[in-house]
Formats: C-alpha cells, sequence, structure tokens
C-alpha cells in the first residue's frame, strides 16, 4: 500500500508517519528531511536549496523531483508512505509517472487538518536534535532536561524555517497549493480527512483505523 499523509507545515505529517511506518513496515519518504539534507552539502545545489529552505519557499519542482525519484525507485519496500511530496499539481503527475515505472499507484491520501493558530504554535515550539533529528515540542512534547535529547543527550535546535514570520509565510505559501491537491484526490475518491488538532495519540489512532479498513 501507497499512502499519502498530507497537510500544512507543522499538521503532524512527520510525527505520524514515523510511528505508521514503524507499525505498518512502511518506508517513509519525508521530502523536507530528504531536502535538509541536500541544504547541509557544502556545494551550490546546497546553498541554493538552504536558500529556498530558510524563505519558507518552496524548492523548484525538477530539483525535488529528481531526488524523490531517485529515492522511490531505489526503495526496495513495497508499502511506502509519502509527507510532504507532493505539495502542488506538478508534483502529483511526477508522483504518479515515478511510481508507474515500478508498476505501482497511489492507494490512499491521508488529509490532517488543523487549525492556523495550532499550527503556528506547533511550528515555532518544535525543537530538533542537532545529532540524530529526533523531533520535541516545548509544550506538547517536552524533552526531559531542556534543550537536551532524551535519546542521546545532544542539544536541541528550532529550525530557521520554524520561526514565527517563516513559520507564517510557510503556511500562506502552501495553502492554495494543498487545497487543489487534496481537490485532486478528492476527485479520485481515495482521500481521507483526519482531524489533526487532537493529541498525537488520537490522531494516530484514527489514521490506523483508516488504513485498517482499506488494506
Ligand atoms: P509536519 O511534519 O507536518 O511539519 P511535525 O510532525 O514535525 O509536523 O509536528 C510539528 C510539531 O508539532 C512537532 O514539534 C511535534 O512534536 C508537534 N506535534 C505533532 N503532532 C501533534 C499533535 N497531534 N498535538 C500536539 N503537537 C503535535
Ligand atoms: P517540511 O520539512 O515538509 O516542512 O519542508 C521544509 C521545506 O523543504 C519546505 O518549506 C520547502 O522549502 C522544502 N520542501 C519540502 N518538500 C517540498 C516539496 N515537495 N516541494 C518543494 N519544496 C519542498
Amino acid at each position: 500500500m501507497n499512502i499519502i499523509l498530507m497537510g500544512l507545515p507543522g499538521a503532524g505529517k512527520g510525527t505520524q508517519g514515523k510511528k505508521l511506518s514503524q507499525k505498518f513496515k512502511m518506508h517513509h519518504f519525508s521530502s523536507g528531511k530528504i531536502i535538509r539534507r541536500m541544504a547541509h552539502q557544502d556545494n551550490s545545489l546546497g546553498t541554493v536549496v538552504k536558500r529556498y529552505i530558510n524563505k519558507g519557499e518552496l524548492v523548484p519542482n525538477e530539483i525535488i523531483t529528481r531526488i524523490m525519484k531517485n529515492r522511490i525507485i531505489k526503495s526496495k519496500t513495497e508499502n511506502k508512505i509519502f509527507d510532504g511530496f507532493p505539495r502542488n499539481k506538478k508534483q502529483i503527475h511526477d508522483l504518479d509517472r515515478i511510481l508507474s515505472i515500478i508498476k505501482e499507484k497511489i492507494n490512499l491520501v491521508i488529509y490532517l487538518k488543523v487549525e492556523k493558530e495550532e499550527l503556528i504554535t506547533r511550528l515555532t515550539g518544535r525543537r530538533i536534535c542537532r545529532l540524530d533529528n529526533s523531533v520535541y515540542h516545548i509544550k506538547y512534547d517536552p524533552p526531559q532536561k531542556k534543550g537536551k535529547c532524551d535519546k542521546c543527550g545532544a542539544n536541541l535546535y528550532q529550525r530557521e524555517d520554524d520561526k514565527k514570520e517563516v513559520a507564517q509565510k510557510k503556511i500562506m505559501v502552501n495553502r492554495k497549493k494543498l487545497e487543489k491537491v487534496k481537490e485532486y484526490y478528492q476527485n479520485k475518491g481515495i482521500l481521507e480527512i483526519v482531524d489533526g488538532n487532537k493529541e498525537s495519540e488520537k490522531v494516530e489512532q484514527e489514521i490506523e483505523n483508516i488504513i485498517k479498513s482499506n488494506e
């Protein structure tokens, strides 16, 4: 089964994607994570990509599609979960085309719907471990020791694009495009909307029920 987890920045895609990938043995493709790794590279592409990310803008389709294609085609797992890709109409068709090469398709799209104010609270409070990239939240999921990762003890940091102004811009940049993506999958009859405002465990349970009823 191939699933897309969609939602605005901060909706909980990464959080839920991680849990689902462990539970259902799915390969979790997070375009944000992949592109951030690229931004850390000390070359011209890394510099270009970093500029888009830190401004809260979308990285050009050609770049995203190329790296996603490489990874999807190389992937050995049958079950895939996409988080953050596709983000616009062009990417929808790119993903369909990539999956058709390996004779697969998208079976289910889960839309995590979260209020704007809550998205801002989640983004501005998100903290990441410098070493293992674990994700925390200062209010909803705080580490045991302030500013330190529970798993490895390394320092936590705030993503540049989670600062309030950029967080607001990310929501603005993505809103209309995501609506079009949602309409596309709604018309195909494979979209399920989940109330993502609820606490993480409840959201997880709801998604699991949807997946099981689609298996
Ligand atoms: P996305 O991948 O959609 O941008 P994340 O999964 O990284 O979002 O979640 C954003 C922040 O909100 C993180 O700090 C995470 O710990 C927190 N979070 C995720 N889901 C919930 C939830 N249901 N309730 C409260 N906080 C959440
Ligand atoms: P995310 O981790 O999903 O919040 O993504 C962080 C940033 O990476 C975004 O704000 C974009 O700059 C970039 N990005 C991630 N996925 C995509 C995508 N599918 N298309 C374009 N840019 C993306």
